[in-house]
């Protein structure tokens, strides 16, 4: 183990105030994940590589009830609202609408530190980049 990083104060605080952070390697990738509301800490780096991993089966109607409620520009003025704060410097984080488009709403830390996700947001990019080319046809007229 090669000491990691100084600002680097493990373990990490939730960002709902539930406690401290679990490590948790998750096939290699290490993440955090809270165990109380099942929020998860990724550095920047780890979101992509989650994202690209494709071991998980979802159901159709799964899928399909999850896209109805994606495809969204813009950000929900209650996400604006939330108070979040980095764990590592305690800045306040943006909501970012994943892709721009995605209406997965995610937290980030504006100096880089990494990023938020609640419990269901992650299994719910990782449906829009599987499944995305259904949404648009859902919405295009018919
Ligand atoms: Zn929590
Ligand atoms: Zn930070």
């Amino acid at each position: 183990m090669h000491e990691p990083p100084s600002d680097t104060q493990r373990p990490l605080a939730c960002l709902h105030g539930c406690g401290a952070l679990r490590e948790l390697y998750y096939d290699g990738i290490m993440i955090d994940v809270c165990p109380s509301c099942r929020g998860v800490w990724l550095d920047k780096s780890e979101l992509p590589a989650l994202i690209k991993r494709r071991d998980q089966q979802w159901s159709d109607q799964l899928i399909d009830h999850v896209l109805s409620t994606l495809g969204q520009g813009g950000i929900p003025a209650e996400e604006l609202a939330q108070q979040r704060h980095c764990p590592l410097c305690h800045t306040h984080m943006d909501a970012v609408n994943y892709q721009g488009n995605s209406g997965v709403i995610i937290d980030t830390c504006p100096k880089g530190h990494g990023v938020w996700l609640d419990h269901n947001e992650l299994g719910k990019i990782r449906i829009f980049m599987a499944h995305w080319q259904r949404i648009n046809h859902a919405t295009k007229p018919a």
